[in-house]
């Protein structure tokens, strides 16, 4: 490798990184990631660092695998690209659409690659109008979303997310998706009983169906814990007055798994954990442990049955790509073969949870939230009165991420709350060590917090 500073140089000079601004880059330069094994990264500078984050929410069985390796290597050499347009198929893409039936809930029984969440987003709108459509219901075109959610960075699936800085660019969202307001309680209960702000924050759904009339809402998007959004996990009320509300009125339901999937909550999809009966869920991320770039849609028989009877004119490249589904196969292998979904019920989840809220007594922090493997804290400057910080929101969340950072540790902040998604296979002493390095990270921010 040349040396750290002449490659950050090149990469400032040349690569324009997603949410990244090029000042950050020239004055401070990318970190490099240089190679990864278990549930530790390792940077240019020799540095061992603790992936807190699973990349970004996805390497769910760690860094690593030879045997992930092994099998892109064998089907590169066998088939490396082939399409699924126009009556074609091949062996991995069979598979791979078989076992997420076989591990899908309910009658979730077809799948429509894509090569990314983002893909699959987009991939679902245009299936839930054009299923309204086929019903005889070509009216039935809005989707509902929530605010601060978010489902990709395309411009389908960047209006169906509720970012306000990311509507703000490139003129989204695009017309019929409108936003209700997420379930955060901790942050905007504002003194109500959490299960009474959970119906409340549900029952916007059906206000917006009222409003904007039955006949044109076509489905509700959402993922079943939000994630990106800072990890909001809704009170009890919520998800089943949100399951009587789409029933009630004919919506069709969209579980965003992206994050949630593949042993995020500690079952095979967070559906399952909130209880939850989607038509279509988005998976991604998980899927392949992010080895390789495949995400999709899963869909129940009703709405694939209605969607085949035509032609769906949609469809990508990388649709069912061989080396992807290859691969992602062998990640689902290796997830049920070595019992991972148990490790995380019985094993890292109770550590992790217990690390996790053994933080609550730190000055800064606020409250602290888990369920699986997926975990936020929000930092405060008064625990009783849960104030705010006087500075810019997000600044003491950028803060504390740097401390991370500086100690050997990946956590992400969103605004003020930093959030946890590690590798399902940390065992409990790597928790341990996250444990410490958290806490220091936090010591570190609240005296600079005080300068
Ligand atoms: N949906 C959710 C819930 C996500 O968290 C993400 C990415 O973070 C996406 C969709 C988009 O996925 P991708 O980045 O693979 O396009």
């Amino acid at each position: 490798h040349l040396p750290t500073a002449e490659l950050q140089a090149l990469d400032a000079a040349h690569h324009m990184h997603p949410f990244t601004t090029n000042k950050d880059l020239a004055d401070k330069g990318a970190r490099i990631i240089t190679r990864a094994k278990g549930v530790y990264l390792h940077d240019s500078e020799g540095n061992e660092i603790l992936d807190g984050m699973a990349g970004l929410w996805c390497v769910n069985i760690g860094y690593g695998r030879e045997e992930m390796a092994e099998v892109a290597a064998r089907q590169m050499r066998e088939l490396p690209f082939y399409n699924t347009f126009f009556m074609t198929t091949h062996v991995p893409a069979i598979a791979l659409a078989q076992k997420i039936a076989e591990l899908a809930p309910g009658d979730l029984n077809q799948v429509f690659f894509a090569g990314s969440g983002s893909e699959a987003n987009d991939t679902n709108i245009r299936m839930v109008r054009t299923y309204w459509a086929m019903k005889g219901k070509p009216t039935k075109s809005i989707i509902i979303s929530r605010k601060n959610a978010y489902h990709g960075s395309s411009v389908g699936s960047g209006s169906l997310g509720g970012m306000t800085p990311m509507h703000e660019q490139g003129g989204l969202p695009i017309p019929d998706i409108h936003h209700i307001n997420q379930p955060n309680w901790w942050a905007e209960g504002g003194g109500m009983d959490p299960d009474a702000f959970g119906l409340a924050r549900a029952q916007e759904l059906e206000q917006a169906i009222l409003e904007h009339g039955e006949d044109r809402i076509a489905a509700f998007i959402a993922e079943p814990i939000q994630g990106a959004g800072g990890v909001i996990i809704p009170p009890a009320t919520y998800w089943p007055e949100i399951q009587r509300i789409c029933d009630k009125y004919e919506i069709l339901l969209i579980a965003d798994e992206v994050i949630c999937g593949f042993g995020r909550t500690g079952n095979w999809f967070g559906s399952q954990t909130l209880g939850i009966k989607p038509h279509i869920m988005t998976i991604a991320k998980g899927l392949s442990s992010g080895y390789q770039p495949i995400g999709g849609s899963v869909v129940c028989d009703e709405v694939a049955e209605v969607i085949g009877s035509g032609e769906f004119n949609h469809g990508y490249t990388y649709s069912g790509h061989p080396v992807a589904s290859a691969v992602a196969l062998e990640n689902l292998r290796i997830l049920q073969e070595e019992h991972v979904l148990d490790h995380v019920r019985d094993v890292a989840g109770p550590a992790l949870h217990e690390m996790w809220h053994g933080l609550s007594d730190h000055p800064l922090v606020g409250e602290t939230t888990i369920v699986g493997m997926m975990g936020s804290l929000a930092l405060t400057p008064h625990k009783e009165s849960r104030a705010k910080f006087a500075m810019e929101a997000g600044t003491a969340g950028f803060m504390c991420r740097e401390r991370c950072f500086a100690n050997n540790l990946v956590m992400r902040h969103v605004y003020d709350r930093m959030v946890i998604s590690p590798p399902l296979i940390i065992n409990p002493d790597e928790i341990k060590e996250f444990g410490r390095r958290a806490r220091k990270a936090l010591d570190e921010c609240h005296a600079q917090l005080k300068e």
